[in-house]
């Protein structure tokens, strides 16, 4: 039985260029990184405290494993939910100031269980364009109707909630957005939601342990312009980025967390994480709590990077975060940009159509707390070499 449908995308794909081939690591992540038999300077995970090859954490994952063993055996429902699960829940929704959290295996996961357990036919779902694709897929899934406006257009959101006579609406956007770096507009967000009567999620996949000023994430990063006390915010946020393990949550009423326990279908027809990591996770959020100069690090080489960059033609997109994504326009001289790089020592993604829209091909640059002022120094003067060549 052969496969023809995907011998010719195959082909379609090499021909185009745009064949993705899977670097293999030989050790763990870090400024510094071991890629198919050679050492490069990495400027593309999304571990920015720099925490997944943490000490620390590593030795409580052993102490975890030596206490819980190395898997949870059943799902949370049958009897995979442990004390060191259901403490970390209660951690973390401690951390992020809301009255209940689920933990998820992954953030896809999250997605795909808290918006078909909200939503369905006769439901709408507001999306911004630049979404996270879990969340589109999830969208799909829901058989809800899905109408997705212009990425960060607050008045077309507003037309479309004012059109819209669904029984049930669910907006929902990517606190931080993964390819572009730059932040949902929540205040204006929840502001619509209350005036229409919708639900706000928020995907904080890369804001939590990074934003507001002890790493609570997005909802402390605003917290200054208004209360969060709001019943419609449902906070997602995952654990495998920033927190360096593995895994996701969301938070919100003690309603909403009992109504996903019994409807969330990815949460209970799935086998619960291993406990180990639960306990490396409690690790992980005391660092976050306590280590505050990994924020202002990441704030010294996001500033360093910005002012040093002195470009004609490539240009930093507007970003606050860690994620700084350095636009060339065309997939090809992208792909030839991160190449050099490579060549040079340095480990940039191209990243390219279809994941960002036809013509906005760019290096996604990530910084982590473990870089050096003389890794971003490196950075910048290749990028500078490469644009005269
Ligand atoms: C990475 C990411 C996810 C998926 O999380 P995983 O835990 O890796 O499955 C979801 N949403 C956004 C915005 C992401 O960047």
């Amino acid at each position: 039985m052969s496969f023809p449908h995907f011998a010719q995308d195959l082909r379609q794909r090499n021909d185009q260029g745009l064949l993705r081939h899977r670097r293999m690591l030989e050790g763990p992540q870090g400024a510094r990184v071991r890629v198919d038999g050679a050492d490069l300077l990495s400027f593309c995970s999304n571990d920015y405290l720099g925490l997944a090859n943490h000490p620390a954490l590593i030795e409580a994952a052993c102490a975890g494993a030596r206490k819980f063993g190395v898997g949870a055996g059943a799902s949370h429902l049958v009897t995979g939910h442990s004390l060191a699960h259901h403490q970390l829940e209660e951690s973390l929704a401690r951390f992020v100031g809301l009255p209940a959290a689920l933990l998820f295996s992954t953030g896809y996961m999250a997605n795909l269980s808290i918006i078909t357990a909200l939503v369905g036919r006769n439901d709408a779902i507001f999306s911004d364009k630049l979404n996270h694709a879990s969340l589109n897929d999830a969208a799909l899934l829901s058989r809800a109707r899905f109408r997705r406006y212009a990425h960060l257009d607050l008045s077309a959101l507003e037309n479309q909630l004012a059109a819209s006579h669904a029984r049930r609406k669910l907006v929902v956007s990517d606190a931080v957005f993964s390819m572009d770096g730059d932040l949902a507009p929540v205040p204006g967000l929840l502001a619509l939601c209350e005036k229409y009567d919708a639900w706000l999620l928020l995907d904080d996949a890369h804001g939590f342990g990074v934003l507001g000023k002890t790493g609570r994430g997005i909802l402390e990063h605003y917290a200054s312009s208004f209360t969060f006390h709001s019943s419609r915010i449902i906070y997602m946020a995952t654990l495998g980025k920033a927190a360096g393990v593995s895994g996701a949550f969301v938070a919100g009423t003690l309603e909403l967390i009992d109504g996903l326990v019994q409807n969330a279908r990815a949460y209970i027809y799935t086998t619960a994480t291993p406990p180990m990591l639960a306990l490396a996770l409690q690790e992980s959020l005391r660092i976050i709590k306590t280590e505050d100069w990994r924020r202002e690090r990441l704030e010294q080489l996001i500033a360093q990077l910005r002012n040093g960059l002195k470009l004609k033609h490539w240009q930093l997109m507007p970003s606050e975060t860690p994620i700084q994504p350095l636009l060339i326009g065309s997939s090809k001289e992208a792909s030839a940009v991160s190449q050099a790089l490579r060549e040079k020592g340095i480990l940039v993604p191209a990243i390219r159509p279809p994941t960002v829209p036809q013509g906005t091909a760019r290096l996604r640059i990530s910084l982590s707390a473990v870089h050096s002022r003389e890794d971003v120094e490196l950075l910048l003067d290749a990028l500078h070499q490469l644009e005269r060549q």
